[in-house]
C-alpha cells in the first residue's frame, strides 16, 4: 500500500511536468487550494498541514492553509474566505463534523469539490471524497495493544497460551463526541474488549462504559486528566490498582499519566498499561520511558498524498482511487473513501516504524 501511494505520487509528479505546472485547468497552474485544519495544539495536525501543503505545491498549486484552534466559527469563516478567494478545491479536517453543512453548500454552489480529511464531514451531500485510515481497526489496535501489555494477546489480538487469568481493572476513555472518528475508535476497541469484560477477565471498576460517559470533548488532555483524577479518588482510594487504561489519543494519554503520577503511581511493576494514537513525539518518548505502553502510528505523509491525489484527480475530471464505498455514511450519503492502514507502535518497534521511515529521528525519540 505504501508502495502504491508512493508510486501514485511519482506518477502524478511525472505528469505535472515540474513544480510550476502550467498545464491549464486543474493541472497545477498555480490555482488555489484551501486546506482547513482543526488546531495546532496537537502535533499531528501540524505534520498533516505541512505535508498536504508540500504535496500540493509540488503539483504546482498555491495553498491557503488555515488552522482554527478548535473554534468552530473560526473554521467556518476560514472556509468561507477560501471560497471567496477563489479556491478550486477544499481539503478539510473538521473540528465538529456536523457544523459545515451551510458553508459546504456555498462551496457546491461555486462548483468547488470537497475532500474530507481524516475526519468524516457529516450531514452534507457536498462532500465528494473521504481520505482517512481504517478507523475501526485503529480502535481494535488500541485494545490489542492494551491486552498485549497485560500479557493476554499478541499485538494482532491472537490469544497467548497460558496468559494470566486476571481479573484486571481497566478504565475507558474515548475521543470527542462531535468527531465521527471517536465513535469508530471506541466501537473498534469495545469489539475487542467487551467479550473480556463479559467473561470477567477485565473489570471496569468505575462502571463507566457508555461512550457518552467516557468521551472527551475536543480530545482535551486536561479534561481527561481531571476525569482520571475523579476516577482514582472515587474508585481506587480503597487501595486497589488500575491496571490498564484505554486511551484514544496521545494527548489524552499524557493527561492520564499526569493524573496517575499526581496520585502516587510510579513507573514500574504497578504502573498501568496505557494506549494512545498519533505517535506524537512527547508520547513516543513516554513509551521509551515506560510511561505509555503503545501508540497507533498513522503516517500523515501518506494521508496527505492520498488527499492531494484525490483533489488533483477531481480537478482533472478524473475519478479518484477509493478502496471503501460502504462504511462511511455521513447521514446524507455514503462518502467514497480511501482508507490507509494504521500501525501499532510499542517500545520494541519504535526504530523500525518511526525512525527507519524518517518520521522521527533517533535523537528525537530518545526518551
Ligand atoms: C484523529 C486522530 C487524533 C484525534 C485528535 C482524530 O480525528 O483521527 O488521529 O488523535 O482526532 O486530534
Amino acid at each position: 500500500l505504501v508502495a502504491a501511494v508512493a508510486a501514485g505520487a511519482l506518477l502524478l509528479s511525472a505528469c505535472s511536468g515540474g513544480s510550476t505546472g502550467g498545464t491549464g485547468d486543474g493541472g497545477g497552474d498555480g490555482g488555489l487550494i484551501g486546506v482547513a485544519m482543526p488546531t495546532k495544539s496537537s502535533e499531528r495536525w501540524i505534520q498533516d498541514g505541512n505535508a498536504v501543503k508540500a504535496a500540493l505545491e509540488e503539483q504546482g498549486y498555491t495553498v491557503d492553509l488555515q488552522y482554527a484552534e478548535d473554534d468552530i466559527p473560526t473554521q467556518v469563516s476560514q472556509i468561507e474566505n477560501m471560497i471567496t478567494k477563489g479556491a478550486e478545491a477544499l481539503i478539510v479536517a473538521s473540528i465538529d463534523g456536523t457544523t459545515l453543512t451551510e458553508v459546504l453548500q456555498n462551496a457546491a454552489d461555486s462548483d468547488i469539490p470537497v475532500i474530507a480529511y481524516d475526519r468524516l464531514i457529516r450531514d452534507s451531500e457536498n462532500v465528494n471524497y473521504y481520505a482517512s485510515f481504517d478507523n475501526f481497526l485503529v480502535g481494535q489496535q488500541q485494545a490489542w495493544s492494551v491486552l498485549n501489555g497485560l500479557g493476554l494477546t499478541e499485538l494482532d489480538g491472537t490469544a497467548i497460551a497460558g496468559a494470566p487469568a486476571g481479573p484486571f481493572n481497566i478504565e475507558l476513555f474515548a475521543g470527542s463526541p462531535d468527531d465521527n472518528n471517536a465513535t469508530f475508535f471506541f466501537n473498534g476497541a469495545m469489539d475487542v474488549l467487551q467479550p473480556l469484560i463479559d467473561d470477567g477477565t477485565l473489570v471496569v471498576k468505575s462502571g463507566q462504559t457508555d461512550f457518552q460517559q467516557v468521551a472527551t470533548l475536543r480530545w482535551d488532555g486536561e479534561t481527561a486528566q481531571s476525569r482520571m483524577e475523579d476516577i482514582l479518588t472515587a474508585t481506587y482510594s480503597d487501595g486497589t490498582q488500575v491496571d490498564a487504561i484505554l486511551s484514544p489519543y496521545d494527548g489524552i494519554s499524557r493527561g492520564i499519566i499526569s493524573a496517575l503520577t499526581d496520585a502516587g503511581y510510579a513507573v514500574g511493576a504497578e504502573w498501568p498499561i496505557i494506549s494512545g494514537q498519533d505517535a506524537e513525539l512527547d508520547s513516543v518518548k513516554a513509551i521509551n520511558r515506560g510511561e505509555q505502553y503503545a501508540t497507533i502510528f498513522k503516517d500523515t505523509r501518506q494521508l496527505a498524498q492520498v488527499s492531494v491525489d484525490m483533489a488533483v484527480a477531481l480537478l482533472n475530471d478524473e475519478e479518484p482511487e477509493v478502496n471503501n464505498t460502504t462504511d462511511y455514511d455521513n447521514g446524507v450519503k455514503v462518502v467514497p473513501s480511501y482508507l490507509l492502514d494504521p500501525v501499532i507502535v510499542v517500545k520494541d518497534n519504535i526504530t523500525e516504524v518511526l525512525v527507519d521511515s524518517d518520521y522521527w529521528t533517533a535523537d528525537e525519540v530518545a526518551g
